[in-house]
């Protein structure tokens, strides 16, 4: 089809994308695979990326079901979901600096924001109230391309393969914030309570600053990923709180941090009930916190992803450390059968998509 766009007639190309209209149960495989119009560049500042990894994250799951919809969450549709993006730069915008044509770069769920608020200004931009989600529009992972803003990508160096970046752009940053959060040090004891695509990298990001992990986890599988990654300890979870909480005393006393990437409320308020006095509770992710007592001097903190700046943290102790991360690859179309996987507990910890 000849379509006018970036100024001039161009033939718009089509590419293949899994496209959601209309929340449902994963079962029901909602995602339909679709040829829609390929983006195109349409700003000087922006690139446009060939995807050659999407991971599969848990919080997608959520928005594709329709779990999160009171949130906002997705605040329209259609959408091509998948906020976990790594490819190859094939055109670059006029005033693009940092990136040229066949550099690896990747995206986290923050395609943009405003860059003058008040939270842009403090290089918190993930906090900004007019930000564009990656995988909440046309504009997400699970496809073939993808234009976004240079300022909004990050540099992947090209010996990091793709299926190990793409779970770094919301899984790893967002395992290293809440680590951050939970100010680490030696020794410190810290619960890290679900152990995914987050936890895994969550261990590891806590073991670099000489802390002493303990995971938590529902799941069997998952618990021996985090023994194998440096855990002094994995416990497994039981809704029974004060036969979890006695455990967790007889083996380490209480904890001095904890950091939550379970999206639930008895795994949160058990969370908290874990640490001593004073200690720290990092959450990662959505609830309620329903055991908060102001005189125990416990500090809970909520975190959201990462800025670009902590991307590029990211990226570079993952390179430089080895760090692992666990990815299983599937191809695109089976975007459905990922996501029911994950739903079902039998993804080790990230599933990524190749286009
Ligand atoms: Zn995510
Ligand atoms: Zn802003």
């Amino acid at each position: 089809m000849l379509k006018f766009s970036g100024k001039k007639w161009r033939w718009m190309k089509k590419m293949r994308a899994m496209v959601l209209s209309e929340c449902a149960p994963i079962e029901t495989k909602p995602l339909k695979l679709l040829e829609i119009d390929m983006h195109q560049i349409k700003n000087e500042n922006e690139i446009l990326i060939k995807i050659e990894a999407c991971g599969v994250c848990h919080s997608q799951l959520h928005g594709i079901e329709g779990d999160w919809k009171d949130l906002g969450i997705p605040p329209t549709l259609p959408t091509v979901p998948g906020h976990e993006v790594v490819g190859l730069v094939v055109e670059t915008g006029k005033n693009v600096t940092n990136f040229k044509v066949g550099d690896r770069a990747g995206i986290t769920p923050l395609l943009e924001a405003c860059q003058h608020c008040q939270y842009c200004k403090e290089g918190k931009e993930y906090l900004c109230e007019s930000s564009t989600i990656t995988g909440e529009s046309f504009k997400g992972g699970y496809t073939e391309y993808i234009t976004v803003k240079e300022d909004f990508a990050t540099l992947v160096p090209k010996n990091m393969k793709p299926e190990y970046a793409a779970p770094l752009f919301c899984a790893g940053i967002t395992a290293f914030k809440a680590v951050k959060a939970a100010e680490p040090k030696l020794h410190k004891k810290v619960g890290i309570f679900g152990i995914g695509g987050v936890g895994h990298m969550a261990i590891q990001f806590a073991k670099i600053e000489d802390c002493n992990v303990i995971a938590i986890s529902r799941n069997q599988n998952h618990l021996s990923v985090a023994k194998r990654l440096g855990a002094v300890d994995c416990m497994v979870f039981s809704k029974n709180q004060d036969k979890f909480l006695k455990e967790m005393k007889k083996r380490h006393g209480m904890l001095d941090a904890a950091i939550v990437f379970a999206p639930s409320n008895i795994v949160t308020d058990t969370a908290i009930k874990s640490v001593k006095k004073g200690g720290i509770i990092v959450i990662a992710t959505i609830g309620e916190n329903p055991s908060f007592i102001a005189f125990e001097e416990k500090t809970i903190r909520g975190t959201l992803i990462g800025s670009t700046k902590d991307m590029e943290q990211v990226i570079k102790i993952c390179n430089e450390k080895n760090l692992e991360v666990i990815s299983e690859t599937f191809p695109l179309e089976s975007a459905n059968e990922v996501l029911k996987k994950l739903k079902d507990s039998q993804v080790e910890a990230r599933a990524v998509l190749i286009p």
